[in-house]
């Protein structure tokens, strides 16, 4: 068995000692390298919304309202930070816990963030 713990970020990493969660599974993402991973969907993030999920989830840099979304997806996500499903309500995908919000990445988990069906 792998070690599911916190595992072992590199020292000075602003993000230590912080989970990331995946927003298609709920699961516990694994740091790997510059980025975090969701190995149950064998789904790497991409830079750009590595960054996106730090600042708005772990650090709370990014307190931006994103622009609501104009159609609806109809899956069920998972805040990142606190790894609950999120609800979908005027077109706002939000988090009941932390607030934060998934709108303006949806296009992106959809189209560049392919994630493998779960056994
Ligand atoms: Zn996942
Ligand atoms: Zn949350």
């Amino acid at each position: 068995m792998m070690n599911q713990g916190n595992g072992f970020l590199p020292v000075g990493d602003v993000v230590k000692g912080c989970r990331m969660h995946c927003p298609k599974c709920g699961k516990p993402l694994t740091r790997t390298g510059a980025t975090w991973t969701c190995m149950n969907g064998d789904m790497p993030l991409s830079q750009r919304l590595n960054d996106l999920f730090e600042a708005r989830f772990i650090i709370g840099s990014d307190v931006r309202k994103p622009t609501e979304m104009s159609y609806r997806v109809g899956v069920t996500w998972y805040c990142p930070g606190c790894g609950i499903a999120m609800d979908e309500a005027d077109n706002n995908i939000v988090c009941s816990h932390c607030g934060g919000m998934l709108n303006d990445v949806i296009w992106d988990l959809i189209e560049l963030h392919p994630h493998k069906k779960s056994e």
